[in-house]
């Protein structure tokens, strides 16, 4: 398997957040499938900053640089996950000082997603992605952070096997270039319901409950 030669491009609704990779659809004049809003200028998905570091890790890895690849591919794939969670928790009406709380209450990636997930969306993470057609990804993006963790806090993980190598490496690109699709599934599922182009009032709840009520593709029941 051979990662793409760099990130994928989507454009991004700014009304209700969807994601569309449809050149179409960066078009301001191209109606929003979800929400139909119109007329409003898209936004690039990922933004450059992200895309700008997703560029150099590739770089990393097609010079060989196994090391560096693993470690930054690694800080790449949770910084994504961790925003479509921030997104999703925007979604539900929490606001930044309640986001940021939360993300502190719940330090490591695997943790927020095992516990805040299933909070936010009624569903496992897991189900979700297997749902979305990457049942592998969640087992496959653990073994890589055990092995990246192993390796930075020189932990004697002994049921880790694997090294910051080149077929590390590649898992790690291979993760990212699906990250980028999990990403806009997860974002278009559980994020953008148009839920705040309708006008509602924001639910400031951390728990499914309310959001699943009105949304129009609301999150799956456990
Ligand atoms: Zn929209």
């Amino acid at each position: 398997m051979t990662p793409a030669a760099k990130a994928p491009l989507f454009w991004e609704c700014p009304s209700c957040g969807y994601l569309s990779k449809d050149p179409a659809f960066a078009d301001a004049k191209t109606p929003c499938p979800e929400c139909r809003a119109s007329g409003v200028t898209k936004r690039r998905f990922p933004p450059d900053t992200q895309r700008l570091l997703d560029d150099r890790i590739r770089g990393y890895y097609r010079d060989g640089e196994s090391q560096i690849t693993v470690i930054l591919g690694a800080a790449l794939l949770e910084a994504l996950l961790e925003d479509i969670l921030d997104r999703i928790m925007a979604a539900h009406g929490a606001d930044i000082a309640i986001r940021g709380t939360l993300l502190d209450t719940v330090r490591a990636i695997g943790q927020r997603l095992s516990r805040l997930f299933p909070d936010l969306t009624g569903v496992e993470f897991e189900d979700a992605a297997a749902e979305l057609g990457y049942r592998d990804f969640p087992k496959r993006w653990r073994k890589v952070r055990q092995i990246r963790n192993a390796f930075i806090h020189d932990t004697p993980y002994r049921d880790v096997e694997g090294a910051l190598d080149q077929t590390t490496a590649l898992e790690v690109m291979v993760l990212l270039d699906q990250a980028y699709t999990l990403f806009v599934s997860l974002n278009n599922k559980f994020v953008a319901d148009g839920r705040r182009h309708r006008g509602e009032a924001p639910h400031v709840s951390l728990h499914g409950g309310t959001a699943e009520d009105d949304a129009p593709k609301g999150p799956v029941e456990p």
